[in-house]
């Protein structure tokens, strides 16, 4: 069955590179590994220093009672997951948890929350916390739900750097996964926030039971934006139980390694980034990934300021793969020395989010 194209907005459609269809990428996909990852590593090469990689740190500071249906989700109110729903968290613990993550090595302070849509009030606390976070140096991205006229702008006011909105999956899958809002809606929002002159992180989740056909058509959707997004997480199912994919089938991990290669090929200038699921990889898969041409990955998520061992294994592995962490914007990078840093924030158990596209708690 041909992969249908949902119509996609004016201001977010590629018309002046040759499109991706799903076939070309189904093409890709097919092709020999070894071949597919040589491939992958020159259209990297051409664009990146190969042995750099974006660090980019996470905090949910509104958490669970979702109305969204997302299947995967824990903080979904659809699902009976145990977790519990909290409030907006105040300003002064979103600080701590950005100079956490900075202090940490992080460049990026991610902030999400469980909204369908942030309300007013909502918009103007995270604007607040947008412009604290930039103040400190960081680079700024929050994953919000959909937004409405005039909100893009309100963020692009405060500081915002990034916004996060997923397509999760391909058009055909999409229904299988959410009923509650639909694919346009999401392109509706993307188109927004490009028109505000924020920087589109937009990617997707694999591992849903979906077919390769339709890893390929959300591949399609991700590449023939115009201009594709700035950074493409590309999350790797994490089963939660009381979700209705709690008992999905797992992707095959090269599956998983191939679509990241086929992501760095269709949108050679794009962060490619690890995002949930990364922490059930062991160290020679991540190091495929970062072959197949992914650059960039979530980095110790922020919830608490405790010393968290995940985020000293990360330094590990890049001191032993040789690779460094690419400048910030206005510092220099962290040397890794092995040393525990001052204050680094606790990791979370990372859940994919449409709207994180990152993870959710
Ligand atoms: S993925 Fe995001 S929008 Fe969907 S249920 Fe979870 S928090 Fe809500």
């Amino acid at each position: 069955m041909q992969t249908a194209y949902i119509p996609v907005p004016q201001t977010t459609r590629n018309r002046a590179a040759p499109a991706w269809t799903p076939d070309d990428i189904l093409a890709l996909y097919a092709m020999p590994f070894m071949d597919l990852m040589h491939r992958a590593q020159q259209v990297h090469r051409a664009h990146f220093d190969p042995n750099a990689v974006q660090l980019s740190s996470l905090l949910s500071i509104k958490t669970g009672g979702c109305p969204e249906d997302c299947a995967y989700c824990p903080q979904s109110s659809h699902y009976d997951t145990g977790l519990d729903a909290d409030k907006l968290m105040p300003l002064d613990e979103v600080v701590a948890a950005a100079k956490a993550a900075q202090a940490g090595g992080a460049q990026r302070f991610c902030m999400g929350a469980a909204w369908r849509s942030p309300k007013p009030h909502h918009l103007e606390a995270v604007a607040r916390m947008v412009s604290a976070v930039k103040s400190l140096g960081l680079e700024t991205c929050v994953t919000l739900g959909m937004l409405r006229d005039g909100q893009a702008e309100q963020l692009k006011d405060a500081g915002l750097d990034y916004y996060n909105h997923n397509l999760d999956t391909s058009p055909e899958f999409y229904g299988k996964i959410i009923s509650t809002r639909t694919y346009q809606d999401r392109l509706d929002t993307l188109a927004r926030v490009r028109e505000a002159g924020i920087s589109v992180c937009c990617g997707g989740i694999v591992g849903m039971g979906e077919s390769r056909r339709e890893r390929a058509g959300l591949i399609a959707q991700l590449a023939n934006m115009e201009p594709y997004p700035e950074s493409v997480p590309i999350n790797n199912l994490v089963q939660v139980e009381g979700t209705p994919l709690a008992k999905v089938e797992p992707l095959d991990p090269f599956e998983f390694v191939r679509t990241i290669a086929v992501a760095r090929i269709t949108m050679p200038r794009a962060a490619v980034r690890l995002s949930a699921g990364r922490e059930t990889m062991d160290d020679a898969m991540q190091a495929l990934c970062f072959m197949a041409g992914a650059n960039s990955m979530f980095y110790g998520d922020a919830l608490l300021t405790t010393a968290n061992p995940q985020m000293q294994a990360d330094q590990r592995l890049l001191q032993r793969l040789g690779m460094h962490v690419e400048p910030a914007p206005h510092h220099a990078a962290p040397e890794f020395s092995g040393a525990g840093h001052a204050a680094q924030p606790q990791a979370g158990s990372g859940q994919p989010c449409a709207e994180g596209g990152t993870t959710c708690r």
